[in-house]
């Protein structure tokens, strides 16, 4: 799994990359055993830096295993000397709260854009006999740095980009490990877009990647072109919204590079795509329906015409995809059994047009699979404010697409754990204190155990709508978009309005969500937090 994540390869290219750093890759092993360097088999704790991505919540309980077991002291006030242990990834710009009692500090943001200066700026600290908390202490205010209780906050997110060219992902990030055990073998991870124009309001990447950028065929092809990989796996939010990505798929298929893609959306799933993705023996295609029904849909802000998603699967079934995919999201605040049986009807739908599309064919019989989670209301989002459903709503909710599925030929239900979705709702949207439910899960034997004694606690952080000017834990950042666009965004929601996408130009000309006057702001000056348009205001650029 370590090996098929992209984030910390970036860094690790961009660190090593330097002659005056010596970086070393530390995976957590089986068991509880103390991490060893998989370089050098050195120790962990022999290191004054641990620069640490953390991309999902649930990593926060390996994340404390790997220290206590390195016998490295698992809070800050209990490590007043070296090593600093240095938080980054989506959680550091998401709600880095409760890893705060834990981290010395957090990069804020794109690596590129200010991780080596902290990296050499410490080395100077460390050879020349600074001690930890006085390099912090000068630290504290480094661009995308944030030391909990020492920076000025809120500390802004940090992006690697131009606001003159608001549209263009300079650097894309790329694998430098690949290998036939890593979970996509011998792939060549390669980013092709962050950030997503559709802004779903459920989704956390939509709103803390902004502005959404694309890279350019050139530098990708490039990139190939030194590595020569057998396989090249695309990673993006919304690989269809790139114009290039025919013609690169097509660039690649001539030189004999495989490739794979992450989820595609059914609007972006043309005859053309679709075609040459068969022709290259792709045979699992995922389409994302997100809501129940079209209400659903429209508060999730999924603009999804529900003749198009027919069309792409009737076209899938035709074109000889053996394996649909269909993701659905459940335990939406406003969600009823009328919504169940608006997805029951159109599940009928999605059959028939399995039909028409595969006609006789028998040999290549379509399976579906319905993969349904359980919604976790992020920071940064608009359900920010959202209550979440409770375990017993959650599994009602399985019950009914359990039996909704089951008479139906050809297609599988998968559904995810709702305890496993409730704990990642307390982690998302605690603050500093749920360090101890961390803490309690490494000592007390799992999750479940320091959920039960955390019971109190877990239903103050997810069973209660929040009220409009209720502060929240990870406002100690600001990745950009306006608390005022948010709570605006939420009200939509509550009326099932659609609000539109980014719009090709780019926040120059949009300024939806605040973050184009954002990106003007160099951090001198108070952020522009009221920059939004006003609650009241429609979400039309037309006026
Ligand atoms: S200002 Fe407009 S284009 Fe820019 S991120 Fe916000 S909504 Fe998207």
């Amino acid at each position: 799994m370590g090996l098929s994540a992209l984030g910390w390869q970036a860094v690790y290219r961009l660190l090593a990359g330097q002659p005056e750093i010596a970086v070393e890759r530390f995976f957590l092993g089986k068991g509880f055993d103390a991490p060893e360097s998989a370089d050098s088999q050195r120790e962990l704790r022999l290191f004054p830096l641990m620069a640490v991505s953390v991309s999902f919540e649930e990593d926060f309980l390996p994340f404390l295993r790997a220290l206590i077991a390195a016998g490295v002291p698992s809070t800050r006030t209990e490590r007043p000397d070296y090593p600093l242990i240095l938080v980054g990834g989506p959680i550091a710009f998401l709600n880095p709260a409760p890893l705060a009692p834990l981290a010395d500090a957090f990069f804020v943001g794109e690596a590129e854009a200010g991780l080596l200066d902290f990296c050499l700026a410490l080395k100077r600290a460390v050879f020349a006999g600074v001690g930890k908390q006085a390099f912090l202490e000068s630290a504290k205010d480094m661009p995308g740095i944030y030391v909990p209780g020492l920076s000025k906050i809120p500390v802004r997110r940090v992006l690697a980009m131009s606001p003159d060219h608001c549209g263009l992902l300079a650097t894309p990030a790329w694998s430098c490990f690949t290998g036939p055990q890593a979970a996509f073998p011998d792939a060549l991870l390669l980013e092709i877009n962050r950030g997503c124009p559709h802004a779903c309001r459920f989704c956390a990447a939509g709103f803390v990647y902004r502005p959404p950028r694309h890279a350019c065929m050139e530098d990708l092809q490039a990139i190939v072109e030194e590595a020569r990989p057998p396989k090249v796996g695309l990673v993006g939010t919304a690989l269809t919204d790139w114009p290039e990505l025919l013609p690169f798929l097509r660039w690649l298929h001539a030189r004999k590079t495989k490739f794979s893609l992450s989820s595609l959306r059914a609007d972006g799933l043309t005859e053309e795509l679709l075609c040459f993705l068969r022709a290259c023996g792709i045979r699992t295609v995922t389409l994302a329906l997100e809501g129940a029904s079209e209400r659903l849909r429209h508060a999730a802000n999924k603009k999804l015409d529900a003749e198009v998603f027919l069309e792409a699967v009737e076209r899938a079934a035709r074109l000889g995809v053996n394996h649909l995919r269909v993701y659905l999201i459940i335990g939406w605040p406003w969600e009823g059994p009328q919504d169940y049986d608006e997805l029951q009807a159109f599940l009928g739908r999605i059959l028939a047009a399995r039909d028409r599309g595969q006609g006789r064919k028998t040999s290549e019989f379509m399976r579906i699979t319905l993969g349904a989670s359980s919604l976790v209301p992020k920071p940064w989002t608009p359900m920010q404010w959202a209550p979440m459903a409770s375990e017993e709503t959650l599994v009602a909710a399985q019950k009914r697409l359990k039996d909704m599925t089951k008479a139906l030929r050809g297609v599988a239900l998968q559904v995810d754990a709702p305890f496993q979705a409730r704990l990642q709702g307390v982690l998302t949207r605690g603050g500093e204190e749920t360090f101890e439910l961390v803490r309690m899960a490494a000592t007390e034997g799992g999750w479940k155990k320091a959920m039960r004694l955390w019971a109190d606690q877990t239903r103050d952080i997810l069973d209660r709508e929040r009220g409009q000017d209720e502060a929240f834990p990870w406002e100690v950042i600001h990745t950009g978009v306006s608390r005022q666009s948010l709570w605006r965004e939420w009200g939509r929601a509550k009326r099932s309005l659609p609000t539109p996408s980014c719009p090709r130009a780019g926040c120059a000309e949009c300024g939806l969500c605040g973050l184009d006057k954002w990106l003007q702001n160099d951090g001198s000056g108070p952020e522009p937090e009221n920059s939004g348009p006003s609650a009241e205001a429609p979400a039309d650029r037309s006026g």
